[in-house]
This record gives C-alpha cells, structure tokens and sequence, in this order.
C-alpha cells in the first residue's frame, strides 16, 4: 500500500469529486492521503481540515505557498496555528522559498518561512517545505530558525545531489513527484537513485505534475503508483519495497 504524502484534492479540480477521487485512490492500493493546505488561499486550509475530519485516511496540513506569503499577516497565522491543534493536522506547510517565481518578494518569503518553522517548533510537528531554485537560502533557514528541533520533508524535490546531502544531513526527507517520470529528467532520477529510500517519500502533488503515462492530464492520487514504479526501477527493487519503505517513513514523520 502506498501513501500520496502530498496532494491538493481540496481544490476546485475536483468539486464534488473528492469521495470519488478517494475511492480510486484506494482502488489503486493507495491507503492514505496527505490533503496540503497553503496552495491558493486561506479556504485551501480549512477544506482540508474538512476533507481530513471526514475521511478515516485523509490527513492534512495547514500552511501558506511561498507564493502568497505577501499576503499573510498576524490574524492568518493566528487561525493557522489554531487549525494546526485540530487532531488530523499532521504538519506545518506547506511553506517555503520559490525563487524561481517570485511572486511575492524573496525578502517576505524568508520572514514568512520563518514564522512558519517557529510555528513547526511550537506546535511540535513536522513541516512540509516548498523550495524552487532556493536551496542554500531554504536550509540555511530550516538550520538556524530549526535550531536542530525540526523534522519535516521537502517536497517536489527537483534538486541537484548537493542539495538533497544538505536536507538529509538536516535530518529532512525528501519527496518526490511525476517529475522523475519524464524523459528529460535523467539528472532527477540520477538523484534518486544515490538518495537512501529510507529517506524518500512518493507524492503526486495533484493536481499538477501528472506522471507518464497520463502526463497532460489532471492528477489524482492514485497516479502515485508511477513514481514509485519510477523509483523501483532507477534502484533496481521492487514496487513492494518502495511502497513499505516510503510507507513507514510517511508515518514515521506524520506519526500517523
Ligand atoms: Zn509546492
Ligand atoms: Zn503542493
């Protein structure tokens, strides 16, 4: 059974679908879904929350895009840090950097991502990264507001290896998308293949980032299944194995 550690089905791609998205999820062995908050507006947390109260194995996470960090201010944070104590709230995120972008100021992006880790330290969970041609600036954050009490992953790796040894060596996870799928990404799947999969989570970041062979379409969660076909293939183990690996290191982080 697989874990989709990273999905957006609360969003309007899916209105009225969700109960139908869930079920093919769970069709395709599928057992859980992380429903991520932060990627729109303010409502994009809430219905998660919703979705998670509703589903027995849907969590979710309460955070803001480092897109729409210009837009955050003491009263959003003050509702995120009391969604963040509802008991299916998993982690804080997402949040980060995303320099590749820029759609809000690199210099309110960092002050935001920062009051996220304080909110990650505080509430003692887990914190979901967002980071986009940002690493040194996103880990030496994580580092020094971290203050080495921070677990949490980084999704949508898109990295190089240098990168991915400074999050492991943080203690963080690594999660990776549709991306390893495509032809071009050989550089990608060169990084999979020398990160430990007792370090990797498998997510589909839906509805974006569609996995081969369904690249062009909206994604679901039970297209996660490709990553980790992907990522059984590049390590030469079998889809089993990545499933029960990138499983128990979901739960272990989420402590789900
Ligand atoms: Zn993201
Ligand atoms: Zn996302």
């Amino acid at each position: 059974m697989l874990i989709d550690s990273h999905a957006h089905i609360q969003g309007k791609e899916y209105a009225g679908e969700a109960e139908a998205v869930i079920a093919r999820a769970r069709d395709a062995g599928v057992e859980t879904i992380i429903v991520v908050g932060g990627a729109g507006d303010m409502s994009s947390n809430s219905e998660a929350v919703a979705l998670a109260a509703k589903f027995e194995n849907v969590y979710a996470t309460v955070g803001m895009h480092p897109h729409d960090a210009k837009d955050v201010d003491a009263d959003e944070l003050k509702t995120l840090r009391e969604l963040a104590s509802h008991p299916k709230v998993v982690a804080v995120g997402e949040t980060g950097l995303d320099y590749y972008y820029n759609h809000s100021p690199q210099d309110t992006q960092q002050r935001v991502f920062a009051q996220f880790i304080h909110m990650a330290r505080d509430t003692e969970l887990p914190i979901v990264v967002h980071e986009r041609d940002a690493a040194q600036e996103a880990e030496d954050l994580l580092r020094r507001e971290g203050a080495g009490k921070l677990r949490g992953v980084i999704h949508c790796f898109t990295g190089n290896y240098e990168a991915a040894c400074g999050y492991l060596d943080l203690g963080f996870y690594l999660s990776f998308t549709g991306i390893i799928t495509f032809k071009n990404a050989e550089p990608l799947r060169e990084v999979v293949r020398k990160v430990p999969l007792e370090k990797i989570f498998v997510e589909t970041d839906s509805p974006y980032l569609t996995p081969v062979p369904h690249r062009g379409k909206r994604n679901e969660p039970a297209y996660v299944r490709f990553v980790a076909e992907t990522i059984a293939n590049v390590k030469g183990v079998t889809l089993d194995e990545v499933a029960r690996v990138t499983t128990t290191n979901v739960r272990a982080l989420f402590g789900i």
